[in-house]
């Protein structure tokens, strides 16, 4: 999932300054399940705006901002600007497929997961060539300030990594858990990954 930070309301309100009438678009998948962006939210920021002499068209919605077809779908109700909960991409989607004026009202954070909705986690930076098979799934890339994909750096305090000391170090992780799998710990070989996968803006193309 792609997890996103609601941005102070305050700050949403500078945002619209010129504008009178608002719309709020919120996303059930992502920012959702985040609880920064879902209906729970749209109507929470719907109703500051309002307090603080908005006029709020509409508050919507919908499963996948960032599902083009589905946006397309979409018939607003005269407004003049709208407030976009959604992930960069599904903010992106609706202000492509609009003349409406759109805003962001949050930041997109990273892809990861989360537990309960409470904490969520870094998972995978989208490198574009994925090597988690040899790492007993588990991702160095993502998961190690400084991204190291063949070894550890040796700065790890009692297992606890040198940047983030609230954290195991990656690399121990790993090797703890292809033990586990009995599987073998390739430590300094070199693993190889395609970063011209991530040439921005990439773009895939489903054969169908
Ligand atoms: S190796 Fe790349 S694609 Fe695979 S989880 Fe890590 S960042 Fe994501
Ligand atoms: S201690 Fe481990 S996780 Fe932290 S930067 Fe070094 S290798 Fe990466």
């Amino acid at each position: 999932m792609v997890v996103v930070e609601l941005k102070p309301f305050n700050e949403i309100l500078k945002l619209i300054s010129p504008y009178k009438k608002v719309t709020v678009l919120g996303c059930e998948i992502g920012s959702g399940r985040c609880m920064q962006g879902g209906l729970r939210e749209a109507k929470e920021i719907a109703q500051f705006l309002e307090n603080n002499g908005k006029e709020i068209t509409e508050v919507l919605t919908i499963g996948g901002t960032c599902l083009i077809e589905k946006v397309r779908k979409l018939e607003f109700k005269e407004t003049d600007v709208i407030i976009s909960l959604a992930c960069g991409a599904g903010t992106q989607v609706v202000a492509e497929e609009t003349e409406i004026p759109v805003v962001t009202g949050v930041s997109t954070l990273f892809i990861g997961a989360d537990c309960h909705r409470e904490v969520f986690y870094e998972y995978c930076i989208a490198c574009g060539d994925c090597i988690i098979s040899e790492t007993a799934g588990i991702c160095p890339i993502a998961r190690c300030p400084k991204s190291l994909k063949n070894s550890p750096c040796g700065g790890a305090i009692n297992g606890m990594c040198e940047v983030n000391n609230d954290t195991e170090c990656v690399w121990f992780t790993i090797e703890r858990k292809l033990k586990k799998l009995k599987q073998p710990f390739r430590i300094g070989e070199p693993t190889f990954i395609d970063f011209s996968r991530s040439n921005h803006p990439r773009r895939f193309k489903n054969e169908l």
